[in-house]
């Protein structure tokens, strides 16, 4: 064993090696055929509140939360064979803290082939996932600026009706004089009071499920309603740029697993930022359909938003979704839509894709794992 020298103390390598690993910022462990951990240095100690000589004997199925037990059976499989693997996934501490990891592991193999053991490094993404959170909120909370004006434009065309309905109704209950049409036209008074108000009520019921809270369980979701539901939002902002959406989408056919606000979302911020394109321009239009797709094997429904606008130009395709790049003016753009919107899709294990032509407009396509539609 070579030793060395750091102020006159005489250190064998094994032990600097070993220093180093336990001050590594991130948890390394390494494991073997049956997955029994064989070596986890001081950080997931720290990390996982179990002595090393706890973790030393345990097998790695044990430090994951139950619920990513599947993925990590898979991820192990696919890792002795293929040797190299980064994922995102969940440990579960000794107090049942959850923690989310990105784990890049590499395997070993003999001279023969045959799997010795897996090396890991986690590193605790909890920072990372509550600035995703939130600038998902800023996002939000930006979005729910521009849409609270359009509701205060959408909701006076319902109250006006209201308004006059009502007086109407006054009118003629004053004017009642037991005659059967003076009774049927009251009625009808009365039901268009009812379709106004439900109409407030919806977009009252919109804003407050798109304003609720960030964190979503992931659910069976049909793309036909989020393109609806942001399609709905952005109402005012469409009318306003006096742009025609041609919605080719049908119901009942585009099922994901999904968290349905932040889907919303980023539909939301797509056709906002299609409408900003078109703003002025002499044509003004918005395609919108769902087909079929495939990437990496995946199946996938790749909603393209199709937009007239002014395309963007290719040195600026990728700055776009970076947090804060915007070309809008102060006050118009944060800069964080798109940069929010990949983060979205990602986390929902997808992608958004752009294809852009100078002066002729832009289509974003937002591509998430497809699932059999629910029974
Ligand atoms: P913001 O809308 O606040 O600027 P985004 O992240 O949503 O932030 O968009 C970043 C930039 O991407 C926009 O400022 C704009 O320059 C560009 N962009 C996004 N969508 C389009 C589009 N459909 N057509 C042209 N430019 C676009």
């Amino acid at each position: 064993m070579s030793r060395m020298r750091i102020d006159n103390v005489d250190i064998k390598e094994a032990d600097i090696f070993e220093i180093l690993l336990d001050n590594f910022p991130d948890m390394i462990h390494s494991i073997d055929d049956d997955g029994k951990i064989v070596y986890t240095n001081l950080t997931a100690e720290k990390l996982l509140g179990y002595k090393r000589e706890e973790l030393l004997g345990m097998n790695i199925r044990q430090i994951y939360a139950p619920e990513v037990l599947k993925a990590v059976e898979k991820g192990f499989t696919d890792l002795k064979k293929r040797g190299d693997k980064t994922v995102e996934s969940l440990l579960c501490a000794k107090d049942g803290t959850r923690i989310p990891v990105e784990i890049r592991s590499f395997s070993i193999y003999d001279d023969t082939g045959r799997f010795l053991r897996t090396f890991s490094i986690l590193r605790d993404i909890r920072p990372i996932k509550e600035l995703q959170q939130s600038l998902v909120h800023a996002g939000r909370l930006a979005a729910i600026g521009e849409l609270a004006s359009g509701v205060a434009h959408d909701i006076n065309n319902p109250l006006t009706v209201i308004l006059l309905s009502n007086e109407m109704l006054v009118r003629h209950l004053e004017a009642l004089a037991s005659s059967s049409k003076e009774l049927e036209r009251v009625i009808n008074y009365a039901k268009d009071i009812q379709r106004a108000s439900h109409s407030i009520q919806k977009l009252a019921d919109h804003l407050r499920s798109f304003s609720r809270g960030m964190v979503e369980k992931a659910e069976p979701l049909d793309l036909y309603a989020s393109i609806n539901d942001a399609i709905f939002i952005t109402k005012s902002k469409i009318t306003k740029t006096g742009t025609i959406v041609n919605n080719h989408t049908e119901p009942g056919k585009y099922f994901v697993c999904a968290c349905p606000n932040n889907i919303e979302q980023v539909f939301v911020n797509i056709i906002g930022n299609a409408c900003d394109a078109m703003e002025g321009r002499e044509k003004r239009q918005l395609d919108i359909s769902i087909s079929p797709a495939e990437r990496k094997g995946v199946k996938m429904w790749k909603c393209d938003i199709t937009d007239t606008g002014t395309g963007i130009p290719p040195q600026i395709r990728e700055e776009i979704f970076q947090s804060f790049f915007t070309t809008k003016e102060k006050g118009k753009g944060t800069g964080l839509g798109l940069s929010i919107s990949r983060a979205i899709v990602r986390d929902h294990k997808g992608e958004i894709e752009l294809v852009s032509e100078m002066g002729k407009g832009s289509t974003f396509s937002v591509l998430l794992p497809s699932i059999e539609p629910p029974k």
